[in-house]
């Protein structure tokens, strides 16, 4: 709640109101500030120096369950006095560069995530080869390896993904430099074209760094329940994840929505393809089989049938609502999270895939199983929540046909062996005693 009023003389603005929650509000020299100037529709930035002499003042440091060693108070201005040529770009532009620091954020606070679970994989593995019960080392145990590959498995997964999308806008920076964009222009575009990308990894990532925090106390057992060992604040400091740069919810919502909006500006063609699924559907099946010794020949096409049933699912929604989808938050987040698996997947194998290429299948034996476990459990979600979206908005005819759709394009021709895969990727994890993938 900010105002901004412009002072008699032209050359101030004085900024009036509160923030909450204002990370490294404590020790920071200068605020990038959003703030309302008079009635205008749009917020603006401001670039404020942290003066306490200029009407600035400070909450008391928040009680937090987890990131204790991250300032957060609230930030007070009265009537905070700022040079005009302080202001951000331009009046007005402040949601824009709001929204492109949150698109940022959210593939940093992946990145960030994903350190989180490297070091709970590896401090979990070596007190599971520590440990032991009925005189064998708990990592021993199938329970145990059974955790410690589908923490190791999402690790990886949330790295492939955060790769691959940090060198695509990479690319697309340069190519925009190389287009005659100004650094600044460049910087914004690149990173607002994978905006949908930041916002699958936040909410993947955020997830799953929970999730390996959480079996991590699990296998620490009662030791993982105390204070003294790292599980405690790993789980705890893991929960703000899923809430600041957005909630996921709003992630989830936001990474279908982008799409959608994409599509109806004509930027994306979502419905042609999802018509070619839909009269694939009304004909007859291809009975064409990949060569499936070769590497992923599987996997691949499977991720090709996840994406169709992407299609047949968000396709239908978005003919049957129009631009009113964006009410149906359930079926939005059922969709959300298909792209999620798609694409959480899909990067999994090209850089097993590329790596394979590179230095030997042999050498990847490990990276090639968690590419599938990722993909088998993947499959799961897809089927799970593509019948909640299907069944929520369609009946009749279009129900039992899109059902089918669902069922053709989750069934594998060769079930992997999820068991030993796990056991395959535990054993290297122990082996190498932590998490050792580059
Ligand atoms: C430790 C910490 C540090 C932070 N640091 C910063 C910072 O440095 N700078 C900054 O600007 N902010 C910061 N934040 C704020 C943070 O980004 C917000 O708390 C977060 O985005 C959620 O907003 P909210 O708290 O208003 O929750 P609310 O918006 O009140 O959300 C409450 C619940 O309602 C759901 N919800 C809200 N709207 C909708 C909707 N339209 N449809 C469906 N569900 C909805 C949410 O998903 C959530 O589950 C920080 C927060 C914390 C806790």
């Amino acid at each position: 709640k900010t105002k901004a009023v412009l002072s008699k003389d032209g050359k101030h603005y004085l900024i009036s109101g509160q923030k909450m929650w204002i990370s490294n509000a404590g020790f920071c020299k200068l605020f990038i500030v959003f703030a309302r100037i008079e009635d205008d529709k749009n917020i603006t930035g401001f670039i404020v120096e942290n003066d306490p002499a200029n009407g600035i003042s400070l909450g008391d440091e928040e009680k937090k369950l987890g990131i204790h060693s991250s300032s957060t108070r609230q930030v007070f201005f009265n009537e905070t006095k700022i040079p005009v040529e302080n202001m951000l770009s331009e009046r007005g532009s402040g949601f824009k560069i709001a929204m492109n620091a949150l698109n940022i954020g959210r593939i940093k606070l992946a990145a960030a995530c994903l350190e989180a679970q490297r070091r709970v994989v590896s401090e979990a593995v070596n007190y599971a080869i520590e440990r032991k019960q009925f005189k064998t080392a708990i990592i021993n145990f199938g329970a145990i390896k059974a955790k410690i590959a589908q923490m190791a498995t999402n690790a990886y997964a949330g790295e492939s993904a955060s790769y691959r999308a940090a060198k695509n806008i990479e690319d697309r920076i340069a190519m925009r430099l190389e287009d005659g964009n100004s650094h600044q222009e460049a910087e914004l575009k690149g990173v607002e074209e994978y905006a949908i990308e930041c916002s699958i990894l936040k909410v993947a990532v955020s997830e799953d760094v929970q999730q390996t925090a959480d079996e991590g106390i699990q296998i620490f057992g009662g030791m993982g329940f105390s204070a003294e060992a790292p599980m405690e604040s790993a789980w705890r400091d893991a929960r703000i994840a899923r809430i600041y740069e957005g909630t996921n919810e709003i992630n989830r919502m936001l990474a279908v929505g982008m799409l959608v909006k994409k599509a109806m500006k004509g930027h994306v063609d979502l419905l042609g393809p999802a018509t070619k699924v839909g009269e694939e559907l009304m004909g007859i099946p291809s009975f064409e089989t990949p060569d499936y010794s070769v590497l992923f020949a599987e996997e691949n096409e499977m991720i090709a049938k996840l994406k169709k049933a992407f299609l047949m699912i968000a396709g239908s929604a978005v003919q049957k609502f129009g631009t009113d989808l964006e009410k149906h938050q359930q079926i939005l987040l059922a969709a959300s999270d298909i792209l999620i698996e798609v694409y959480m997947a899909e990067s999994t194998i090209l850089r097993t895939e590329k790596n394979a290429k590179r230095f030997g299948e042999d050498k990847q034996q490990a990276q090639i199983a968690m590419a599938q476990l990722y993909l088998y459990n993947a499959v799961d979600v897809v089927i799970q929540k593509g019948k909640e979206a299907i069944v929520s908005f369609s009946e009749g005819d279009e129900q039992r046909l899109m059902l089918m759709g669902l069922k053709r394009f989750t069934k594998y021709t060769n079930q992997p062996n999820v068991a030993s895969l796990r056991e395959l990727i535990a054993d290297k994890v122990a082996n190498d005693k932590g998490y050792t993938f580059d």
